[in-house]
This record gives C-alpha cells, structure tokens and sequence, in this order.
C-alpha cells in the first residue's frame, strides 16, 4: 500500500487534506509519487485550461525598494545594487510593445519605491488601462494600507501579487528584519481578496531554515486562502545578500508542489516561473508539465533587467522582440502546449 498516493488521490477528491497529511508526502514522496502528482495535475489542468499557456507581460518598475529582506538582491541594504526607476512614458512604452506583440496582461512588479505613490501608480493604471480596455493590469508592489490597495483597485487594477514568502511567523523572521511581520502580511492578502482583486500568494521552495513543516503549513494557509493566483518558485542566493552561501531550492520539489497545487486548485492561475527557468534550462516547460498554466515574459527595457537581480544569474528571456516570442511559442508547441494572448483570467 502507498499511503503517498493514497493522499494524492484524497487530496484530489477533498481538496483538502490535513497539516499531517501534507507533511506526510512531503516527508515520504518518492519520484514516482511526483509522477504520478503530475501527470493526474495535467489532467487537471487540461480540464480546466486545455492545452492553454497564458502569458503576461511583466515590467520590472523598480528596484529601489525601503524593505531589507534578506533574501532579496535588491533589498535596501544591497550598496552594490545599481538603483533604477522607470517613468510613466517608459512604462506606457513597454505596454506599446508588449500589445503589439499581442500580451493582454501587463504585470507591473517592483520594490516598495516611495517613489511610486498612490497617485502615480494609479495615474499609471488608468493610462494603461484606457490606451488598452481589453488588458488586464497585475500589481506586485508590496505592502500597503487598505486605502491604497481600495484606490489602486479603483483606478482599473485587476490583480495582486504578494507572496506570503512563508505561513510560519519564525521562518518569516528569520527571513526578514523585525519591522516586516507576518500577521501584516497577511493582513494585506486579506484585505486584497475582499476589496475584490485575484489575488496572489506564494512561496519560495528551500528558502533557508524552510523546512517540511514549513511547506505543509504554506499548502495548509494555500488551500484555506484559496487565491486565484499562486507563485512558486526555487530560492537562488545573491551574492550580495546575508543568504549568499545557502543552498539553492530544489527543482524536483518545486515541480512536485506545482503538481500538488494544481491537484488541490484545478483553477488556480499558476506561474512556471523565471526563478525555475534559472535553476535548470527548459525548466519553465518543465514547470508547464507538472501543472502550471502561466508564464511571464520579461518586457522590461534591458538597462532595467540587467539591474532587477533578485539573485545571481538572473534568466534573460528576450521575448520583449517578435523572434523571441516566436521561439517560446515554438518551444511550447513542441511540448503540446498554446501560448495564448488573451487576458487568461481566473476561470472560477
Ligand atoms: N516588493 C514586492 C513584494 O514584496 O511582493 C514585489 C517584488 S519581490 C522582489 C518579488 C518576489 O521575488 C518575492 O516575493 C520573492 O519571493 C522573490 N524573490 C526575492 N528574492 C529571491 C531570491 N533570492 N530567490 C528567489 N526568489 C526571490
């Protein structure tokens, strides 16, 4: 009898399964478990989302950031990183070039700028917005007030992303400085889904000190939270960062909890990440084979991704041109895959 797969196949039928059962795969699973995850995670996502692969413009806003997240190349404390913001103008360009090309989400991502007020952002939002009605707009900048994400939400934004980075409050401190917290973390999610965004947790896989339990408690808070988006991907040390000499997530676990994700979310909108592209090459095809249904190109403009290292040896895509996205839709239709243009949202 193998109680692994007994849990898998719980997990599919309950969509749910407790923090010891959780922990019990994580603890126990075997290759051929995670085969087994992910071809019944394909399944699913077929289901679900056909042979489908969305695509969403990310620009890389910003790399000044006020946090000092250890973890991070471009936390406040990296004196070594090069500082850039781009302008409204260069934003709206990269938007120009990222429909042209047919992308129909644009991801607006970067560090927590005091920059970038309220106002800004949502002057920024609306613009786009207005020059492309049929767009969907996803923020990734962090932590703010409810007023703020009330506003950013008004001026037109569709989506939040904001990894939970971890559900235990000690691993969260020992991943971050004493002035950012869990339980505000948290409050920020909350306050994301009931203003009304889809919103995005997520994790990164072997962060350091992460353990079993760890994971077991993410899938746990995943599964209660029930986002419509979730980003997975490995830990990658930076130089230039307290965590320099840890350990690099693994591949294996990662494909393995994107299987499991898909399993216990068949809907869920779930990104093969730059990060798992980084760490093996083909490993966002990989990530599209084990159950994610997203990927996000980089449109940012090259001076900007040669400065927005969140850790060494950052993958480099040039899908911003038309060969580039070309050979990504060439690369996916060898695999049975479609990239598609349309906005791809949460189908609930
Ligand atoms: N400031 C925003 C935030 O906190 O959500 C968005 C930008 S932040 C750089 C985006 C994500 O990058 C984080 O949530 C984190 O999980 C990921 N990240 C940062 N450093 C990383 C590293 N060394 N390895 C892998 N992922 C990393």
């Amino acid at each position: 009898m193998n109680k692994v797969k007994d849990f898998i196949e719980k997990l599919n039928k309950n969509k749910s399964l407790s923090l010891d059962e959780y922990r019990f795969i994580l603890d126990n699973y075997t290759g051929e478990d995670a085969e087994f995850a992910k071809n019944l995670a394909v399944d699913i996502r077929k289901s679900v989302y056909g042979n489908s692969v969305y695509i969403r413009g990310l620009i890389e806003v910003s790399n000044y950031c006020k946090n000092g997240c250890l973890y991070c190349g471009i936390n406040r404390d990296n004196k070594s990183c090069l500082r850039y913001r781009l302008t409204k103008e260069e934003i709206l360009s990269c938007c120009e070039n990222g429909y042209k090309l047919g992308f129909r989400t644009f991801v607006l991502q970067g560090g927590e700028d005091n920059h970038f007020t309220d106002e800004f952002v949502c002057d920024t939002v609306r613009k786009i917005k207005k020059r492309y009605p049929d767009c969907a707009v996803t923020l990734s900048l962090g932590e703010k007030s409810y007023d703020s994400y009330k506003a950013l939400y008004d001026a037109g934004a569709d989506r939040y992303l904001l990894r939970h980075e971890t559900a235990d409050s000690e691993h969260y401190s020992k991943l971050h400085p004493s002035d950012l917290t869990l339980e505000n973390r948290m409050e920020c999610l909350h306050n994301l889904k009931k203003i009304g965004f889809q919103t995005g947790c997520g994790i990164m896989v072997g962060s350091p000190y992460q353990t079993n339990e760890h994971i077991a408690k993410d899938l746990k808070f995943i599964e209660e939270f029930d986002p419509q988006m979730c980003g997975i991907g490995p830990f990658l040390p930076h130089k230039d960062t307290v965590f320099a000499d840890f350990e690099k997530g693994s591949f294996e676990l990662t494909l393995f909890l994107l299987s499991l994700i898909r399993i216990m979310k068949p809907s869920i909108l779930l990104p093969s990440t730059t990060a798992l592209g980084t760490l093996k090459d083909g490993g966002r095809e990989m990530g599209i084979l084990a159950g994610a249904n997203v990927i996000m190109p980089n449109l940012s403009p090259d001076t900007a991704k040669d400065k927005y290292m969140l850790y060494d040896n950052k993958l480099r895509t040039g899908l911003e041109s038309v060969e580039g996205l070309e050979n990504l839709k060439k690369k996916f239709a060898d695999i049975g895959y479609e990239i598609v243009t349309d906005r791809g949202d949460y189908k609930s």
